[in-house]
């Protein structure tokens, strides 16, 4: 195997994330007999974090300094993939970060709905060898753009690839975790179990149509001043910084450093009190790099420096640091071009509803779900859409059951909407259930039940492809 690469691209080394507990917990043996031996052969050098615990992924995408890898590759599930995106996402320099890292996935995970959809857009046989083919996808070094939605619950953000789902298919994916003994099964016994046991949802879709230009649709609207909203959310943080974290910090620590501009002030004067050499160290940020890392290098420094601290007298500054980073708050992606998730939406800015009984409400941007869910057959990596697919209630029962049928070869949608079963390609939309349980996922994993919204932002991440 042979790949030609630049200087510039062999100084880059590949992060590779494995997480042991994917699937059927056999990742460390797939990487080390089919993933390195690729790797190793193409000269391609990596390193590899085994993850920790759940999160683990996340807190290292999400705090460290990214600059010496050209692309991370997660060696597991949907799951872990989903942790990279969102530790990537809650970095203040996502902007920068992002469109110089290529994601990449080596399936070893039960959900494997992206690895899947990247081997099906490039017409990559995948059940013989999806592994080495991921493999081999690495080492080509080619990525595309990929879409990515971003999800506002009530009280945070997530950032999505796959779906977004309430109703039917996520009853029966996290209902169906009791019966893990029967392996795959699970979820033909479970389907079955709540075909018989039919339960409807009542709530209201609201939805904002995308315009069918094709693929490749838009732009983020106002990405134009990315600097400027850097500065905006610095310094909304520190209004934040000064009145909660920094409440029980000695007065001491808040003299202000003018050396660095204004926004950074008590991030700055928090360190300054503890390490000495600081003031030489904030001069040679300032003299290189754009503003936005300062804040990185100053952020883990502080983290650095206090973490070195092991003296008891210390404790109280090694809390308010801890805690400040563990508070920050996590906003810094893109800004939301919706209205707040508890304002109306006005049908003069194009939104439709749809109210009323629900079996499902499924909102999918990959083609595959799973390894044979074919469940949006149109959607493209990058085609700015989210595909949502309703079904209310009334439907019949065998209805339901074709359709649930079909799902493995992408036959279960209709070509024209009717009553039940309803496909609308959307860039945006509302999900605010009336009733005040039931189970709503993000990538296939449950989270707080509840109103939410989500919206596309068109190709803002890269993913590795064959
Ligand atoms: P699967 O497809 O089998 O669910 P994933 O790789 O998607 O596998 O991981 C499932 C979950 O495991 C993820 O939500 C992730 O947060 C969690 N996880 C990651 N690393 C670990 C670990 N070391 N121990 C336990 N859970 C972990
Ligand atoms: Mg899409």
């Amino acid at each position: 195997i042979f790949v030609d690469r630049t200087n510039e691209e062999r100084r880059r080394r590949v992060l590779v994330l494995l997480n042991p507990k994917s699937g059927s917990g056999n990742g460390r043996e797939v990487f080390n007999m089919h993933v390195s031996p690729v790797l190793n052969e193409a000269e391609v050098p990596y390193d590899l974090y085994v993850t920790k615990h759940s999160n683990f992924a996340s807190e290292l995408m999400s705090t460290r300094r990214l600059d010496a890898w050209c692309c991370v590759v997660a060696v597991g599930g949907d799951g872990l993939f989903h942790e990279i995106v969102n530790g990537l996402m809650q970095r203040e320099d996502w902007e920068q970060v992002l469109p110089n890292i290529a994601l990449g996935i080596i399936p070893c995970g039960s959900g494997n709905g992206l690895a899947r959809s990247i081997a099906h857009g490039y017409n990559e046989p995948y059940f013989s060898k999806p592994v080495l083919g991921a493999a081999l996808t690495v080492i080509s070094g080619r990525s595309s753009p990929m879409d990515v939605v971003r999800v506002q619950l009530k009280e945070r953000s997530v950032y999505s690839f796959l779906s977004i789902g309430w109703g039917f298919i996520s009853d029966v994916d996290i209902e169906s975790e009791r019966l893990r003994m029967f392996g795959y099964q699970r979820f033909t016994i479970w389907t079955l179990y709540r075909l018989a046991n039919l339960r409807t949802y009542n709530g209201r879709v609201s939805y904002l149509p995308s315009h069918q230009t094709g693929q490749g649709v838009g732009g983020l609207e106002g990405m134009q001043e990315p600097t400027l909203r850097m500065l905006q959310s610095s310094r909304s943080y520190n209004t934040t910084l000064n009145k909660q974290q920094l409440l029980n910090v000695p007065a001491s620590f808040h003299h202000s450093v003018e050396c660095l501009p204004s926004e950074f002030a008590d991030v700055i004067s928090l360190e300054t009190s503890i390490n000495q050499s600081f003031r030489s160290r904030c001069d040679s940020w300032l003299s290189g790099g754009s503003r936005r890392s300062y804040y990185y290098s100053i952020s883990e420094s502080i983290y650095h420096s206090l973490a070195d601290e092991s003296d008891l007298a210390e404790q109280s500054q090694i809390y308010a640091a801890s805690s400040y980073l563990e508070n920050r708050p996590q906003n810094f992606g893109p800004p939301s071009s919706l209205p707040d998730l508890d304002q109306p939406l006005s049908p003069e800015d194009g939104w439709q509803v749809e109210e009323g009984e629900f079996i499902m409400m499924h909102a999918v941007y990959q083609t595959h779900l799973g390894i044979d869910c074919h469940f949006a057959p149109k959607a493209q990596m990058n085609d700015g859409t989210i595909h949502l697919i309703l079904i209310r209630g009334g439907i019949s029962r065998p209805h339901l059951l074709s359709f649930l049928y079909n799902m493995s070869s992408g036959t279960h949608l209709p070509e024209v909407n009717n009553q039940y079963v309803k496909v609308l390609p959307v860039r945006a939309f509302r999900l605010e259930p009336h009733d005040n349980h039931g189970i709503i996922t993000i990538d296939g994993e449950r989270v707080e039940f509840g109103p939410l919204q989500a919206e596309v932002l068109p190709g803002i991440a890269r993913v590795m492809v064959p």
